[in-house]
């Protein structure tokens, strides 16, 4: 049975105690992710890099129901998002971050929001124009006189990410 993960963390006291969660966001609290078919199943793991910053590491996944933007039926999708964020406490505070942290901002109590957090990872990984495979797809290659529509949702590979931001350093 997995735990049910706090909305918000103090990510410096969090990464003190070098803490890792394991466990889930119930479908009944994400409130801007359209049509969640699952729970937020996440990982996260708070730590000080060489430099102290402050890292959270999120890995999170979650099944919702999209509507097919060639034959209009919905269809399940699992979304899968990685990225590494760095707590700040203002702009000016977040510019001074390396390029490789996303910075993300705490609240007066230095707590992230972190079921929000995941909700804007997951919006921001979805394809703007939703399709079917090909071969799901109630429209058939040869009914698309327009010829194919641009594939969307072809997201690049995170480890390809992670594996290039090794090589620059
Ligand atoms: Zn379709």
């Amino acid at each position: 049975m997995q735990n049910k993960l706090p909305l918000t963390i103090n990510p410096i006291k969090a990464a003190q105690k070098r803490l890792d969660y394991i466990g889930y966001y119930p479908n009944e609290a994400i409130t801007r992710v359209e049509n969640p078919k699952s729970n937020i199943e996440c990982s996260l793991s708070f730590d000080f890099d060489e430099q102290r910053i402050c890292v959270i590491n999120i890995d999170a996944k979650i099944t919702l129901e999209q509507i097919c933007q060639r034959c209009f039926r919905p269809f399940v999708t699992e979304v899968h998002v990685m990225n590494k964020f760095s707590p700040v406490k203002s702009d000016t505070h977040a510019e001074t971050l390396p390029e490789h942290y996303e910075p993300v901002l705490m609240n007066e109590f230095d707590e992230v929001d972190i079921l929000a957090l995941l909700e804007d990872e997951i919006i921001l990984s979805l394809p703007i124009v939703p399709v079917h495979n090909s071969k799901h797809c109630e429209v058939s290659e040869a009914d698309m006189v327009f010829g194919d529509i641009p594939i969307e949702n072809e997201k690049p590979n995170p480890f390809a990410i992670l594996v290039s931001l090794k090589n620059k350093g």
